[in-house]
């Protein structure tokens, strides 16, 4: 079969597309034929060898994807052949034509998302919903900053907290993603590439600042989130590409609290409890996958130079 290998680290083009042969479904595990992929951004840092996880080489990337079961091994019960599914976390690697991956990551698509959809849920929106309402304890009313709503994880949290009832701020650094970001419901929209992000936040909040701040670059704007985040206010950073130096007495004039999360460290049950809850999301008219640009599985290195150069519109798949 079809699969993207990567024998050394660097550039997108050390993604090499090439024959690998077809595995053997081995105890607890499913083969699914992949019909979409999902591209993290953290495929990218993996790729690059800037990340505290190396894989071994060579390798296969990739965490998401969704597709059609082929195989299930005769421990699993729950799984058919022929379901349509999407699979998320750590497997043979999802930039392939078939995957072999644990069945305790494999997760019925719903009906009324399409494969390319499906390929966008894994990472974003579990990170999404792990972030705002497991990490955050998020409840109706409450006021919440998306600090980068643009792209898969800024979007799935912007449409998880409009279900939830919270009021959002949402920004984007690009003209059209501030209009997608308003389209799909933020109640105020500010531009990140400006310098006034602390005022339009205040002005946002009639100068009381906000409950909830979601950061997807911490490196960059976590000073600022300390000076916009209301009392008893929780910061939960997503993103980071770097180091910055705070004054905890913003946290403590605050009794705010900042918290850190990585998808990866969730709980097994917590995991299963985020998905179960998604998919009843998926259900609603307000939360589906927003696919921005996909590319054939050959062209991986396109997709990302795409997601590490472009300001985003929602999620980059790929397609075996
Ligand atoms: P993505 O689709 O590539 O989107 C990146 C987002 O960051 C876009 O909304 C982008 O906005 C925004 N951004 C760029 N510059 C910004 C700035 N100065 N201030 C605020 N936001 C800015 O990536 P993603 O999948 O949504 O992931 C977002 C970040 O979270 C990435 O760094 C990723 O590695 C990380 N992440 C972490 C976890 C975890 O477990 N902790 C899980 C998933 C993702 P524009 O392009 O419109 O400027």
């Amino acid at each position: 079969m079809k699969a993207i290998r990567v024998e050394q680290f660097g550039s997108p083009e050390v993604m090499q597309y090439a024959d690998i042969p077809e595995k053997d479904v081995v105890s607890h595990h499913v083969i699914v034929e992949m019909k979409a992929v999902g591209v993290n951004p953290v495929d990218t840092y993996i790729r690059s060898g800037n990340y505290s996880y190396a894989a071994d080489m060579p390798f296969t990337p990739g965490f998401d994807g969704a597709g059609i079961i082929k195989k299930t091994s005769k421990e699993v019960l729950n799984l058919h052949v022929g379901e349509k599914v999407y699979v998320t976390g750590k497997s043979s690697g999802t930039y392939a034509q078939e995957v072999m991956i644990d069945a305790s990551q494999v997760y019925p698509l719903p009906d009324n998302l399409n494969f390319d959809q499906g390929a966008a849920i894994g990472i974003p929106y579990a990170t999404a919903y792990r972030a705002l309402f497991h990490k955050a304890k998020a409840v109706a009313d409450e006021i919440v900053f998306i600090h980068g709503a643009s792209g898969g994880v800024g979007l799935a949290a912007l449409q998880l907290a409009k279900m939830a009832q919270l009021k959002v701020i949402a920004s984007a650094g690009s003209k059209a993603g501030m209009t997608l970001v308003q389209q799909l419901g933020a109640d105020y929209v500010i531009d990140h590439r400006k310098k006034d992000v602390v005022e339009e936040v205040m002005k946002a909040t009639s100068g009381n600042g906000v409950d909830i701040i979601l950061e997807m670059l911490a490196n960059v704007n976590l000073v600022d989130d300390l000076k916009v985040v209301a009392k008893g206010g929780r910061i939960i950073v997503i993103g980071n590409r770097g180091s910055v130096k705070i004054n905890p007495r913003d946290l403590m004039l605050r009794d705010s609290l900042v918290s850190g999360m990585l998808i990866f460290n969730t709980p097994v049950d917590d995991m299963k409890r985020i998905h179960k809850s998604l998919y009843e999301a998926f259900k609603t008219e307000c939360v589906f996958p927003i696919i921005w640009q996909k590319f054939i599985l050959e062209d991986a290195a396109s997709a990302h130079k795409k997601i590490e150069h472009s300001r985003a519109l929602g999620k980059v798949v790929l397609i075996p």
